[in-house]
């Protein structure tokens, strides 16, 4: 008997229909001899809808509340699905995050899992039931209060589930068949990958390929959980995150996939003094902020003035408090202004390939140049290369690119479901 953890994800459960489908699917998958244990997301947009409606209430709503507020969202698909589910006579009980162990830091928003203990999980699995837990929550034994994982975050209570009980796969259940060579909204020649390293994955879901969540693929991989990200709207085979092991090769195209993220804005600190200590100055203040920094760049200073700029983006949602932070301390680090820019867009191109072929970036570049687009920051790691561009140029960037890059199929990639928000 194999024991198996499916995640669907809010855009296969969006309406009672589909809930009725995929607790079909469910029932097939228990009835063919295995143990199964179900994650779900809320129903469709709900996790939006309850963030604007609270953002309508107050500006910036409390954690704890918000956190409070949104796992109602999954509370209320865990049981519409076990419901449906003991309406075809198989025995199913729903668990919120804290009944089936998943205990997080302190940390409201972004909570991190510190320990899973899936005891009544398990019972219901002996006494032959299928049980639904809802994802993205989980509890904090020091405040004794609920805790969320960050958006997406159902994807790493499916993955930590499967570690804790040992399952033989964790299928993550989605709108689209696989992870594909670019997000197939954007890109309709983009084509489904049937094998992608763990380390390739963890490159795209950072690069903003939302298909998975950064930390269940970073939690998967320290846990040695094999993944299988697939459409809940048919049966068709998916796409495997692999870890290979040391000395095992894989054959790889040089470049895997593109991604795009429009989630980060751009602060330019101007004029800053061109003295040792100042770049430290400036992201130790940045740093009390948490924000998570991601491209930094420092231009050469003018000769005349030894003034210089630093440029860095973060994520939209934290730039306000930068700025704030950083213009308290405008005199002491002596910089002349700042500048805030949310309209800008990163594409990533992502491949283990790279490492071993020369000229990509050149051919990255050859081809948003062909196409008209200007590069506003560049930043490389050992498997990738991220341009920053104005938003309104990332979707035919990442258009051209994947082009360029000989990644279009004939096929037409399809969309199930979900409305891309
Ligand atoms: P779910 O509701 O199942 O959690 P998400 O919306 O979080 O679904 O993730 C699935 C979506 O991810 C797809 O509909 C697709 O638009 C988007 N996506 C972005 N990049 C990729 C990619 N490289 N491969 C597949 N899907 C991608
Ligand atoms: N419902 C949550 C969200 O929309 C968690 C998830 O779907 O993974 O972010
Ligand atoms: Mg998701």
């Amino acid at each position: 008997m194999s024991l198996i953890v499916q995640k669907y994800g809010g855009s296969s459960v969006a309406d009672a229909e589909s809930i009725k489908r995929v607790a079909k699917r469910i029932v097939e998958t228990r009835k063919a001899g295995n143990e199964v244990v179900v994650v779900v997301s809320a129903m469709g947009d709900t996790t939006d809808e309850l963030v604007d409606l609270a953002e309508q209430v107050v500006p910036v709503p409390s954690g704890r509340e918000l956190d409070m507020l949104l796992t109602a969202g999954e509370r209320i698909s865990m049981a519409l699905l076990a419901m449906a589910i003991k309406s075809l006579g198989v025995d199913a009980r729903s668990y919120t995050g804290s009944q089936a162990g998943i205990i997080t830091d302190p940390q409201h928003g972004s909570a991190r899992i510190t320990e899973v203990t899936p005891g009544r999980v398990r019972e219901a699995l002996d006494e032959g039931a299928i049980a639904i837990v809802a994802g993205f929550q989980g509890f904090n034994r020091g405040t004794g209060d609920i805790t969320t994982l960050g958006r997406g975050g159902s994807d790493t209570t499916a993955v930590a589930l499967a570690a804790a009980l040992g399952a033989d796969v964790c299928e993550i259940y989605t709108d689209v068949d696989g992870v594909f060579t670019a997000d197939p909204r954007l890109v309709a020649a983009a084509h489904k990958i049937e094998r992608i390293t763990s380390e390739e994955m963890l490159e795209l879901a950072a690069a903003g390929a939302k298909v998975l969540y950064i930390r269940a693929v970073e939690y998967a991989r320290r846990h040695g959980v094999v993944l299988h990200v697939r459409s809940s709207f048919n049966n068709n085979q998916g796409t495997l995150v692999v870890n290979p092991k040391d000395g095992e090769t894989v054959e790889e195209p040089i470049i895997t996939g593109v991604a795009a993220d429009l989630s980060e804005a751009k602060i330019t600190v101007v004029g800053v003094p061109d003295i040792p200590g100042k770049a430290a100055q400036i992201f130790t203040i940045v740093a009390t902020t948490n924000a998570n920094i991601d491209m930094i760049v420092q231009n050469v200073s003018a000769a005349s003035t030894g003034l210089t700029d630093i440029s860095f983006t973060l994520p939209k949602s934290d730039a306000q408090v930068v700025m704030t932070a950083l213009n308290a301390a405008k005199d002491d680090v002596g910089f002349v202004s700042l500048q805030h820019d949310d309209q800008i867009g990163k594409l990533a191109v992502v491949g283990a390939g790279m490492r071993t072929n020369a000229g990509v970036s050149a051919k990255l570049f050859t081809a948003l140049f062909e196409a008209g687009i200007n590069i506003e920051m560049i930043s490389t790691s050992e498997i990738r290369i991220s341009v920053v561009t104005r938003a309104d140029t990332i979707n035919n960037a990442v258009r051209v690119v994947h082009t360029a890059f000989g990644l279009d199929s004939e096929e037409v990639a399809v969309v199930y479901g979900g409305t891309g928000r």
